[in-house]
């Protein structure tokens, strides 16, 4: 078949949470005759659940289980399915119970309990599309989406996984319609379940797009497309239109969740737009992400990040010298801390870490080279556009902005469409609302938001 002509659609977990919004993404998928692959992300609540198992003693497991087939047996008596589904699902559940005897479980045993979310809901909705008559093949990720061993957030092998989906998807073209796939799971090289860290079946269906050189990949949500900023935050937020690519893997990367942060990547590489869109209002055009710059002179959107560690190293011993940098940086390799915003004096440097990536250790690591000062509890706020660097003036606007709030570190993105600052955790409520106020009040051109 003729591979530029299919589209690839992503569902999130609120867009396949009950039979209803089911049917509302049978009704998006059946609108015209192009080819399309559905990427289907677990129910939602259900990978929480699956979170939560992992991390629990033997004896809350049951009822664990039990809110599990609850869930997947409601949605399949919903569908009417349940009895050609319900072994299934009993099965997958079983297996869980089974693992649960090895608490506290192993990353590699992790991964096989949380792959179960897509798993389960690929497979209820294929069996309801296909009896609904649709023309629908089923692929299981983990047969075509290869990864290394690095169990909870495995790394892709991009090559092969589109070797394979070119293979399968291609064939299964030929004769149907619609394909369907879980987001989020693959398998190493030993076959053994993994998964591409959470929120990653917008990894997947990007990673499938590029691999079938799709006209587009849509990324269904609960909202209109990407908002000026987080709607459960602040009240007022607007909708993007358009945005770049680079505006939109930042606001990913800097905690605006509608979008998996390497989502955006093997699509840019194509050349393939993103579309933004609400399974539950289809006919709203979302917001569409492309190659190419657009509105240079705004900012687009405010994103922010709760859980930030600063880590602060002042040393006399840096002024001047060479190589010091390179220690410091060394001790966070060493021990696998991603470090986000550096900004550096002439004796000190003040890192930033995520909470859930910390490891206290660092603290001994860094004192033979000077002395540490460790601050918990802050945010970084990002301020997103290619206005940063085309339009004079915009910085000067947002620390006008933020008159009164104690600002502990400042860094304009080396994406240079990005300008971060720190604040402490209790100003950020504050500082985003005075942020978005400052640039998304109501004289907005309605040509870029809506
Ligand atoms: P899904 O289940 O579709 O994967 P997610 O919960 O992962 O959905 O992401 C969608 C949610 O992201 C929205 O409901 C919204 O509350 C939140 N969100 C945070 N920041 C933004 C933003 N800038 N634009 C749009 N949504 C955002
Ligand atoms: N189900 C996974 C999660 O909740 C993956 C995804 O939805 O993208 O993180
Ligand atoms: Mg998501």
């Amino acid at each position: 078949m003729n591979n530029s002509t299919c589209l690839v659609l992503k569902f999130g977990g609120t867009s396949v949470k009950d039979a209803e919004t089911i049917n509302k993404v049978l009704n998006i998928v059946s609108i015209d005759n192009t080819k399309k692959v559905i990427i289907v992300s677990a129910h939602a609540g259900v990978t929480n659940l699956l979170v939560e198992i992992c991390n629990s003693k033997k004896d809350t497991i049951s009822s664990l289980l039990s809110q599990l087939y609850k869930i997947h047996s409601g949605i399949a008596k919903d569908l009417n399915i349940l009895d050609s589904t319900k072994e299934f699902i009993m099965n997958e559940l079983s297996e869980i119970d089974v693992i649960t005897n090895y608490l506290p479980l192993s990353p590699q045993l992790k991964d096989v309990v949380m792959s179960k979310g897509e798993v389960l809901s690929s497979m209820l909705i294929y069996t309801y599309f296909k009896e609904q008559g649709k023309s629908i093949a089923f692929v299981d990720s983990r047969e075509v989406m290869k990864t290394n061993s690095q169990f909870t957030n495995a790394e892709l092998y991009f090559d092969l996984s589109c070797k394979n989906i070119e293979e399968q998807f291609l064939n299964y073209f030929d004769e149907y319609d619609l394909i369907i796939m879980g987001g989020f799971i693959a398998s190493d090289e030993d076959g053994r379940p993994t998964t591409l860290g959470r929120g990653g079946s917008d990894y997947t269906a990007a990673v499938v797009s590029s691999a079938l050189n799709a006209t587009e990949l849509q990324i269904w949500t609960d909202v209109n497309g990407i908002l000026t900023s987080d709607p459960r935050f602040i009240e007022g937020v607007k909708k993007v239109r358009k945005l770049s690519y680079s505006e939109a893997s930042e606001l990913s990367f800097f905690g605006a969740k509608v979008l998996h942060p390497s989502t955006i990547h093997p699509a840019v590489k194509k050349g393939i737009p993103v579309r933004v869109k609400n399974t539950f209002n289809p006919n709203d055009d979302g917001t569409l992400v492309l190659s190419e710059k657009s509105n240079i002179e705004m900012i687009k959107a405010i994103a922010f990040r709760k859980d930030v560690i600063t880590i602060t190293l002042r040393s006399n011993r840096m002024l001047g010298a060479y190589g010091f940098m390179s220690k410091v940086f060394q001790s966070f390799e060493k021990l696998k801390i991603p470090v986000d915003i550096v900004t550096t004096s002439e004796v000190s440097i003040s890192v930033t870490v995520n909470k859930n990536e910390y490891n206290p250790n660092i603290e001994k690591e860094l004192s033979v080279l000077g002395e540490v000062t460790i601050s918990e509890g802050n945010a970084i706020i990002s301020a997103i556009g290619e206005g940063i660097k085309e339009t004079a003036g915009i910085a000067n606007r947002l620390f006008g902005a933020l008159k009164g709030i104690n600002i502990s570190m400042v860094s304009v993105g080396a994406s240079e469409v990005n300008l971060s600052i720190v604040v402490s955790e209790e100003d950020l409520q504050r500082a985003v609302t005075l942020l978005h106020n400052e640039f998304f009040n109501d004289s907005l051109n309605p040509v870029f938001f809506e």
